[in-house]
């Protein structure tokens, strides 16, 4: 299925079949979307099984943050695609007028989607409704890491659609950079900034869209000014939901050092209410995805000073919620994105250091802020750029899908998400119709003294 030539074959097929124009049809998408719908519904069980053995996780997680989001998203596609696929019109302008001017959301064409492991249904079907909305041909490569769950999703997208309209192709980063040799006329990938880097470089042969949906270090600030109870419950949740292995959960904490030690027992409180005194026993706490991962998350426990956790097993890839003091921001857990449920606390006592702090890496995915000090919110989310958000809370601005979902920078390009999704995979062509009537003479030549009415009425 993965060779060159089965590749090739395949986009030839999706080449041909876009060209016919079944996808500009709107009953076409919807009657797509549904079907992807009944088919997740159809495999839910598989599908949720698949990820507790890929990630060991806990089933309240698994619908809320993949099947969940994922049927949303294309519920929400149903309800309003008739709306976003009509021409909107636009106003003329002073020079156009009289005339008709509209932007028709177009589809590019063959769009592929590359997804990562940790949400590996909503990363790899959320992207896939947008590109369906849209009206596209899509090839969806998920995730080798989370073999399971790949094995399921191909089943599920061979069950349910014809290759030539989507194809789902498995297997591991030679097989990704195999696609990208090839000519897309969009690519959505989710993963590491470094991945990200060459599914850019590739694209730029074909000067190919790309929309990257990268990963990076988010702070979350805890300001002296708070209610340390709920600002540590929802720290602690958002942090090792998923045991930490989630591309917005907070990287690290800046905590003013005036309330430092009650939210250090804030937080063991919330820790053990939620995942007993041996989370190891916990129901409600996932696993490490594999091996590597958890030698390299392994290696940070020796990175500072350990407040509340730092056990591991290596045979149930399990590593404890941990909470560590960090004085050296250079210590290794500071460098890179951490990916799972080791959680550094720094600690300031001039506001003006969680600037540079954050400076360090810069454009994070996400930021959270915990304060009751609107003027402090407000400099902060002025001032520190960043792909998206919350104020007193983490992980839920990526629920809503009114808001656009995406990082800048190093975090990422481009945002989807609700109506963005279908932005995301449409191309805004822009289209002026003129009458055969009414026409200003003076715009055709001989020009004559023309500019000097231009000059008087239209520069300034
Ligand atoms: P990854 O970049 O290693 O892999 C992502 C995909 O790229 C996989 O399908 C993989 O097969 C493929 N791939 C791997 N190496 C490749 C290569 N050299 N050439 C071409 N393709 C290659 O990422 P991951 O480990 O699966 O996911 C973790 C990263 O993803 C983290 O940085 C995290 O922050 C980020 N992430 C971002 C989001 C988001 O929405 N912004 C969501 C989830 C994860």
């Amino acid at each position: 299925m993965n060779s060159e030539n089965q590749i090739q074959t395949i986009l030839a097929a999706q080449r041909a079949f876009f060209a016919t124009g079944q996808t500009l049809n709107l009953q076409w998408r919807i009657a797509a979307l549904k079907k992807l719908k009944t088919a997740i519904l159809n495999y839910e069980t598989e599908l949720t099984t698949a990820l507790t053995q890929d990630l060991h996780k806990p089933l309240l997680e698994s619908y809320s943050s993949e099947l969940v989001l994922v049927i949303n998203e294309i519920n929400y596609a149903l309800k309003n695609l008739k709306k976003w696929g009509r021409p909107q019109k636009v106003p003329a302008s002073l020079l156009t007028f009289p005339s008709q001017n509209y932007v028709v959301k177009e589809p590019y064409g063959v769009v592929l989607v590359i997804a990562p492991w940790n949400y590996p249904v909503q990363l790899a079907l959320a992207p896939l409704a947008g590109a369906i909305a849209a009206g596209n041909c899509v090839i969806l490569k998920p995730s080798e890491l989370a073999p399971a769950t790949a094995t399921v999703l191909e089943r599920l997208i061979n069950s349910t659609f014809d290759s030539e309209y989507i194809t789902i192709i498995t297997g591991d980063a030679a097989v990704s950079q195999g696609l990208l040799e090839e000519r897309f006329d969009k690519i959505f990938f989710t993963g590491s900034p470094t991945v990200g880097r060459i599914v850019m470089e590739k694209a730029a042969r074909y000067l190919t869209p790309v929309t990257l949906e990268l990963g990076g270090k988010s702070p979350c600030i805890v300001d002296k000014n708070v209610d340390l109870e709920v600002a540590a419950k929802r720290i602690i949740w958002g942090k090792f939901f998923n045991a930490g292995q989630t591309c917005v959960a907070p990287d690290y904490l800046l905590v003013d050092q005036a309330i430092k030690k009650p939210f250090y027992a804030a937080m063991q409180k919330y820790l053990i209410k939620f995942f007993g005194t041996n989370p190891e026993t916990s129901p409600d706490l996932a696993r490490i995805i594999n091996l590597r991962h958890f030698q390299r998350l392994e290696t940070y426990l020796a990175s500072g000073k350990i407040i509340w956790g730092g056990r591991s097993n290596p045979e149930q890839l399990y590593i404890e919620p941990t909470i560590m003091e960090i004085t050296d921001l250079e210590s290794p857990v500071m460098q890179e994105e951490i990916f799972g449920p080791i959680l550094p606390v720094i600690d300031y006592t001039n506001r003006n250091e969680i600037f540079n702090i954050i400076n360090r890496h810069p454009n994070p995915l996400a930021l959270y802020v915990f304060s009751k000090d609107k003027a402090f919110v407000v400099t902060i989310l002025k001032r520190i750029p960043f792909g998206g958000g919350c104020v007193n809370d983490t992980l839920s601005h990526l629920t809503n899908h009114h808001l656009p979902f995406g990082g800048r920078g190093t975090s990422g390009i481009g945002n989807y998400h609700g109506k963005y999704s279908f932005e995301v995979f449409s191309h805004s062509k822009a289209v002026l119709k003129k009458g055969f009537s009414c026409d200003l003479p003076q715009k055709y030549p001989p020009y004559k003294e023309t500019h000097r009415l231009i000059r008087k009425f239209l520069l300034k």
